[in-house]
């Protein structure tokens, strides 16, 4: 079947976290926007009613959907949901469910649930009757490495066919990535310059000015490469590194990146440099002989036309001076040093800021007033957006219910992503420690080395360089 609009949406797992923090204030904010016309089933296995699940929404929606709560949208959305008490591994479970969906053919079902049980889910939405005609959302993780990825995905095509699948990976929804990629093929005067001739080289920072927060157990067992690079990271180096998608279309979108991930080299145990913020084996839930990163400064290459030999240099990190992504593209130097000051501190730049703001600025040397040839450095600012009015998840369901599958991970977007990353995984390398509240360990200098020194994200960008 190809995809449909979906009929109704039912989100297992209703009663946990996502669905309080995420989900219920993106359905208030479809609803607000007359964009929600389908029924809602809630199922989940404590002891509660349809009264009870909609007071849970409202509290959700009051207390992460970030404005007042208007009564009547409140209400709309109120009078669809309807919650269905069941244990996922009892099969008459799903025979409630489908008694619920009524005469709902095509079914959108969101699995907010650990990945551990999606195959036990899928497989008795499908001995319920629940799954012909039917989509399903799946969360990240996709797996812990490649082996159990594809696992999982075996799980999910057992009952859902590929184009059924929706994988959110929620930075693929975001503003600033969106505009990103409009940025980069809605002008003409980028596509020259994007390349090996005149890049230097791509770096991009992921930091947080906050630790686990309370959810050591599930950080400890993900760390920062399973949890950021292996997909955010990875997505943003495609979307960056991607050559022009054939069409506008979702699978043409998809299959660019999935082209650019395959050209990836899978990483070597020396591109890593992992670290760890004191600290973080006194947080609670977190194992005490825990091996577990909480930053990792990686070295990716792309063996490609357009990109041999320029390093994407990313740096993921908790307990970081600020909370900030950056992606800064470095240009190389021009061919000839003209004037007096050319040699050490030219440099040309684009750096795209994604959080708090979304800026897109160009660096560049102009000529400072007076009589000698000497410039400095400025900064054109060509895009500032306040931040996000609609949240990746909003964006994310509504794609989904509307059967548009372009900002969801592929499965070979996803397995290609794992085959990078794999090798590191096993490695087990060293762990430096770092001080909370600084870039992170030392040690990820030595991956700069033939390049500029890292970048701040938030910072002035630097003529500072590690060049020998
Ligand atoms: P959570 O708070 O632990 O909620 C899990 C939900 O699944 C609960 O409603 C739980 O019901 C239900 N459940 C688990 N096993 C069940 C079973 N056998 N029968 C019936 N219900 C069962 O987890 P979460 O944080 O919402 O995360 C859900 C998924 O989203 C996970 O895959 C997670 O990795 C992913 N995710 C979460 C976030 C986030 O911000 N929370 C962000 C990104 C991705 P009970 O309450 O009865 O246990």
């Amino acid at each position: 079947m190809s995809r449909k609009h979906a009929d109704a949406l039912v989100i297992f797992g209703v009663t946990g976290d996502l669905a309080h923090r995420k989900i219920f204030p993106s359905l208030y904010a479809l609803e607000r926007r007359g964009a929600l016309n389908v029924p809602i089933v809630g199922i989940a296995r404590q002891e509660m009613t349809t009264e009870n699940l909609r007071v849970r929404a409202r509290d959700g929606i009051e207390r992460f959907g970030g404005g007042e709560i208007e009564d009547e949208v409140f209400e709309r959305l109120a009078s669809r949901i309807q919650y269905v008490l069941g244990d996922y591994s009892d099969p008459e479970s799903f025979k409630r469910l489908r008694i619920a969906l009524g005469e709902a053919k095509h079914p959108l079902h969101y699995l907010a649930v650990p990945p551990s049980i999606f195959g036990m889910v899928t497989a008795n939405i499908a001995a319920g009757g629940c799954a012909d005609g039917a989509s399903v959302v799946v969360e990240k993780p996709f797996g812990r490495d490649l082996d159990s990825a594809v696992r999982l995905n075996e799980e999910l095509h057992a009952v859902f066919p590929e184009e059924r699948v929706y994988r959110i990976d929620h930075y693929l929804g975001k503003e600033p990535l969106l505009n990103l990629t409009y940025f980069r093929f809605g002008n003409r005067f980028l596509e020259p310059i994007w390349n090996r001739e005149h890049v230097r080289s791509v770096q991009i920072t992921i930091a947080e000015d906050f630790g686990v927060e309370g959810r050591g157990a599930f950080y400890d067992e993900a760390g920062a490469i399973r949890d950021v690079v292996q997909n955010h990271m990875l997505q943003m180096v495609a979307l960056l590194a991607m050559d022009p998608p054939a069409a506008a279309d979702d699978e043409s979108l998809r299959d660019a990146k999935v082209r650019v991930l395959k050209s990836m080299r899978s990483l070597t145990p020396n591109e890593v440099v992992r670290g760890r913020y004191r600290g973080f084996l006194q947080e609670a839930g977190v194992h005490r002989d825990s091996r577990t990163e909480t930053y990792a400064a990686v070295r990716f290459h792309i063996d490609s036309w357009r990109w041999a030999g320029v390093p994407f240099l990313v740096r993921v990190g908790k307990k970081m001076p600020v909370t900030a992504t950056e992606v800064l593209v470095d240009l190389r130097r021009p061919p000839q040093a003209l004037f007096e000051d050319s040699s050490d501190c030219e440099r040309n730049y684009f750096r795209f800021q994604f959080k708090p703001f979304t800026t897109i600025s160009i660096g560049a040397r102009a000529k400072k007033s007076g009589e000698t040839m000497i410039g400095e450095q400025i900064e054109m600012l060509a895009v500032h957006q306040e931040p996000d009015e609609m949240s990746a998840y909003e964006r994310l369901i509504e794609d989904a219910m509307q059967g548009q599958a372009g900002l969801f991970a592929r499965i070979d977007e996803v397995e290609t992503a794992w085959r990078i990353i794999d090798p590191v995984l096993a490695a087990n390398t060293h762990l430096y420690d770092y001080q909370p509240g600084t870039w992170g360990p030392p040690e990820a200098c030595k991956l700069v080395v033939g390049q500029n020194a890292w970048h701040n994200p938030l910072s002035p960008v630097q003529s500072h360089s590690t060049e020998h």
